[in-house]
């Protein structure tokens, strides 16, 4: 049975109100593609309004800044506590509305229930310094919330994304709007009431859906914003630092794109390595950033490896997202569906050897074959650009040195993986790919205490780790006289 649709309409100070405009926008099943709600689309005047809530929120002498930090984490903990309740209906409302597996949407939401009590206990660990100076002052540092935050999320794990960066400007003492994807608004607005249910006061979080055009740039041009963090493409990431510097200089997180490499070396466990490097690139039908989609096979194994990539990748069953048994559902809409096949022909194009899938299942739905390419080179499209879909891309290798080379030959740098048995080759490679995160004999692994983001041009700051919450902070040194 379908999910229940709870909340339609914009979330502005811990009111639910429609858009000025009385727009609204349709949402869909990426499973057959069908009408699931109409949702209020703020726009300027539903951005402005936002704002000005949460910047009531942030005034010195509101309840939320007057509040002990140790409260502001008693009640993240609390917001953990109702999303482990509704846990099984967030996962339902998830895959319905963006085709996560009903089971892998399960383990996502309950895995973001630790992401919000690590940040619950961070609140009241925000401390300064104190500094040694010249002897004529005593000097000390202290740590405040930056402002008012637009927060504008993409659409492949919109759940994870709202938290992750809701809870720790929240953890900071922050104000926020957020703007989920435009595919994906629904999860936002149940995690917003659960919040207001939790104790967050009116006005601290504020969630305007609508499109980037419209809602995303008024929050990026606002000039009662203080920071925005992004997650999405790397074109408007781009975009969003221009706003900002063209407007009030906000302070910029960007989470983008990648391009990662995978390496297996001729030492690596295969049995360990094929079904890691098939995940990497397959899991969430390939929607993710640190998708491993150059996966770099040494000489010596490389026949071997690409024989049982293949048998992988055909092993993987395809479909309903709310059939236990599936393990990929569909593409988020039809313009990726189509973008990925304009990937794989291109692939087919420029002489990329494809060895099994490359079409899409059915006509209802936007799902597409787990599609493996070998004989891959490092001109080819598929190997330049993010393709955001379930195609393995393989490419073959000689010497650890030359795959660091190949690997580190991009503008991004988010994740990057090496299967060895060689200690040494997993150090010579963790020192020297230039990737936000390195994974060794495993991949995917996220913990909320570990920071993410990118190197290059996957990005600016990262998410998750003490990092990321001092980066919701603004340092201000206090010089006394002595
Ligand atoms: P997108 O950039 O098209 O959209 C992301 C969000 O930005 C949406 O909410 C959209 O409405 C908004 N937006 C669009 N134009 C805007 C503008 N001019 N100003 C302000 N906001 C605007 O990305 P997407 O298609 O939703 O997501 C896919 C991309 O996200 C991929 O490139 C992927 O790699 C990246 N991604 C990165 C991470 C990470 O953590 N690094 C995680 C997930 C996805």
């Amino acid at each position: 049975m379908a999910p229940e649709i709870k909340y339609t309409k914009l979330f502005i100070d811990n009111e639910w109100v429609d858009a000025k405009s009385g727009k609204t926008f349709e949402t869909y099943n990426p499973h057959d593609g069908s009408v699931i709600a109409r949702v209020a689309e703020g726009d300027k005047e539903d951005v402005d309004l936002a704002v000005a809530a949460a910047k009531r929120a942030f005034h010195r002498n509101s309840e939320w800044r007057q509040m002990d930090a140790s409260k502001r984490g008693e009640i993240l903990y609390k917001f953990s506590q109702l999303v482990e309740r509704d846990q099984k209906y967030l996962a339902e409302l998830e895959s319905y509305n963006n085709g996560t597996v009903l089971n892998i949407a399960y383990g996502i939401v309950s895995g973001a229930v630790n992401s919000i009590r690590y940040f619950a206990a961070c609140a009241d660990k925000i401390t300064g310094e104190t500094i040694p100076a010249d002897g004529e002052v005593f000097s000390y540092t202290l740590r405040q919330p930056v402002g008012v935050c637009a927060l504008i999320l993409p659409w492949n794990v919109p759940i994870s994304m709202f938290l992750s960066k809701v809870c720790t400007a929240l953890a900071a003492g922050c104000t926020m709007v957020v703007k989920p994807a435009e595919q994906t608004p629904l999860t936002a607005l149940v995690l917003a009431a659960l919040l207001a249910e939790a104790g967050v006061p009116k006005g601290v979080v504020n969630v305007v859906n609508g499109f980037g055009p419209g809602a995303g740039t008024s929050l990026t041009h606002h000039s009662d914003v203080a920071k925005v963090s992004f997650t999405g493409s790397r074109e408007v990431g781009k975009l969003i630092q221009q706003a900002s510097g063209n407007s009030n200089l906000k302070r910029v997180t960007l989470e983008l794109g990648g391009k990662s490499p995978l390496i297996i070396m001729n030492d690596a466990d295969l049995d360990v390595a094929v079904p890691y490097a098939g995940n990497s690139v397959f899991f969430l039908q390939g929607q993710i950033c640190i998708a491993a989609s150059r996966l770099f096979v040494q000489s010596g194994i490389y026949d071997k490896f690409v024989e049982a990539a293949v048998k992988y990748a055909q092993s993987i069953k395809v479909g309903d997202p709310t059939d236990p048994t599936s393990q990929n559902g569909p593409q988020i809409d039809k313009e990726m569906m189509n973008k990925v096949l304009g990937y794989i022909e291109s692939g087919k194009q420029e002489g990329a050897k494809l060895l099994c899938g490359g079409n899409r299942i059915g006509t209802s739905g936007y799902y597409i074959q787990p599609t493996v390419f070998a004989n891959v080179t490092d001109d080819m499209t598929i190997a330049k650009e993010e393709i955001f879909g379930p195609v393995q891309n393989i490419l073959k290798f000689d010497t650890l040195d030359e795959a660091i080379d190949r690997a580190n030959a991009t503008n991004y740098g988010l994740a990057a993986g090496i299967f060895t048995t060689n200690l040494n080759n997993a150090l010579q490679f963790s020192k020297h790919v230039e990737a936000g995160i390195v994974w060794v004999n495993t991949y995917l692994h996220f913990a909320p205490q570990q920071p993410f983001g990118g190197f290059k041009q996957s990005g600016i700051g990262r998410e998750n780790g003490l990092d990321s919450l001092l980066a919701y902070t603004e340092v201000k040194t206090v010089a006394t006289a002595l």
